[in-house]
């Protein structure tokens, strides 16, 4: 297996090449040449395996150039650092299942993939001699597993940007807290926009970028997909026959795109992708209408998915174009000057064939909080609470729904004190955040502040 551009300016590289260059050296993203199939004798193999060995069986299809034996090794320790035995739980409530993807040391989903890729550059790194800085902007979940992925790590040191004070308490204390030599909290005084601004002038700094071997870690890496696609078809088998149809909050399109994987390898499993959004609605407009158009970015109870640039949507177009890398190159020049897309009737058909979509305001979110809690007992965070709004819209009698749940509760505590009167306890993990000692460097918003301080810290 080869990895390939969207945008077809690449010669074909393998997977460690291709998690080591993240973004496509054309601007284009990174994917696999073919999508491996699954015969129906694998599946019976793998039904009833533990979440790190599925996951082993899953990763090597798609990364046969990192040995066997290594590879089943990073995976064993990405899954060690997860507090519940089974790592992504399968439990049922009320009519839905929910899939708890927040057991990882920062309590959300992000866990899954960042644990896994930060094995994978610590061994590459070694292989190849070489050292990486990462440097990253965070609105609060990435940064933080982000951290938690490479911290006390060898040949990497991580610098990490938030908006200062306009985190979560929770989000601030899971990054500053994190005190191994490695690891660079940077505050900055500004907004979240800033930070990505200064992440990316500084990037576009080609001598810097090499100087440092910068490195990124948002959510275009393809190993981040592929350790996703894991608990779609972790849960999907543990459903003895039939298909099941998902429910993702999403943002990125990153999430759902590792389900859309995941149903082409198995697709006698995975029936319906429902995508919801919050009232940053740009992809559920895209599925619903056919237009994919930047809107204003609103702040919502669930801020994780408050973005307007979705930034794997380019993967799915590529697919959508029937793998036309030409014609997505020229859609994607098409969309950085006008900012829109529009597609065919013919086009918006098999968009709508692949997704269901739906958008949930805030007081719907709140109100599906509420409702779940007081039928089933069951505190549900924002972000999974919409997804599940949008999954109770669309489930039938035919078939189970899998909603993923994206965090822990505890972790948007504010938004679930309003829905249902009290605060979610916390778990042990953060509870104690607030004694530990912290560091954090406080910053102006300005790019030449943060390059000097990576200057000064940087390997
Ligand atoms: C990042 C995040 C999302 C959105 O994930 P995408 O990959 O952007 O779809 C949803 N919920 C939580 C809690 C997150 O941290």
């Amino acid at each position: 297996m080869k990895y390939i551009s969207t945008r077809g300016g690449i010669e074909p590289i393998g997977f460690k090449e291709a998690v080591m260059m993240g973004l496509a050296r054309d601007g284009g993203l990174l994917l696999p040449d073919t999508i491996p199939a699954v015969n129906k004798e694998t599946i019976k193999k793998w039904q009833g395996l533990k979440f790190a060995d599925l996951s082993f069986e899953v990763i090597r299809l798609f990364a046969p150039d990192i040995p066997a034996a290594d590879l089943k090794e990073i995976i064993q320790r990405s899954y060690a650092t997860f507090s519940h035995p089974e790592v992504t739980p399968l439990v049922k409530h009320g009519k839905v299942h929910i899939l708890e993807l927040f057991h990882g040391p920062t309590l959300a989903f992000k866990d899954v993939a960042l644990q896994f890729l930060g094995n994978v550059f610590e061994y590459l790194l070694k292989e190849s001699g070489q050292r990486m800085n990462i440097l990253g902007a965070t609105s609060g979940d990435t940064g933080s597993a982000a951290i938690y992925g490479v911290r006390g790590k060898e040949r990497i040191n991580i610098f990490i940007i938030h908006p200062h004070k306009r985190v979560s308490r929770i989000q601030e204390l899971q990054m500053t807290t994190v005190v191994d030599a490695n690891v660079f909290n940077i505050a900055i005084r500004g907004t979240f926009d800033d930070g990505q601004a200064i992440v990316k002038t500084i990037f576009n700094d080609l001598d810097f970028k090499d100087k440092y071997g910068l490195g990124a870690i948002n959510s275009i890496n393809w190993a981040r997909i592929v350790a996703q696609v894991v608990y779609y078809i972790y849960a999907a088998l543990q459903f003895k026959e039939g298909r099941v149809d998902f429910s993702v909050p999403t943002g990125n399109f990153g999430d759902i795109f590792a389900g859309f994987i995941a149903r082409r390898m198995l697709p006698d499993h995975i029936r319906n992708l429902v995508l919801a959004t919050n009232e940053n609605d740009l992809l559920s407009r895209f599925v619903t209408k056919g237009e994919y158009s930047l809107g204003k970015v609103v702040q919502t109870t669930s801020p994780s998915m408050d973005i307007q640039v979705a930034s794997n949507f380019e993967r799915f177009l590529y697919y959508l174009y029937n793998e036309d890398s030409g014609r997505t190159r020229e859609a994607m020049a098409s969309f950085g000057k006008s900012g829109r897309l529009e597609f065919s009737q013919k086009e918006q058909q098999r968009i709508k064939e692949n997704f269901f979509a739906l958008a949930v305001n805030q007081s719907e979110t709140t109100a599906t909080i509420a409702d779940f809690h007081k039928e089933t007992g069951y505190v549900l965070d924002p972000h999974t609470a919409v997804g599940v709004r949008a999954a109770l819209h669309y489930i039938d009698d035919q078939v189970p729904m899998v909603c993923l749940s994206t965090a822990h509760p505890a972790k948007f505590g504010d938004a679930v004190l309003q829905a249902i009167g009290r605060e979610p306890e916390l778990p042990a993990s953060v509870a104690g955040l607030e004694d530990k000692e912290s560091r954090c460097q406080i910053l102006d918003a300005d790019v030449d502040q943060v390059k000097a301080f990576v200057e000064a810290n940087g390997l």
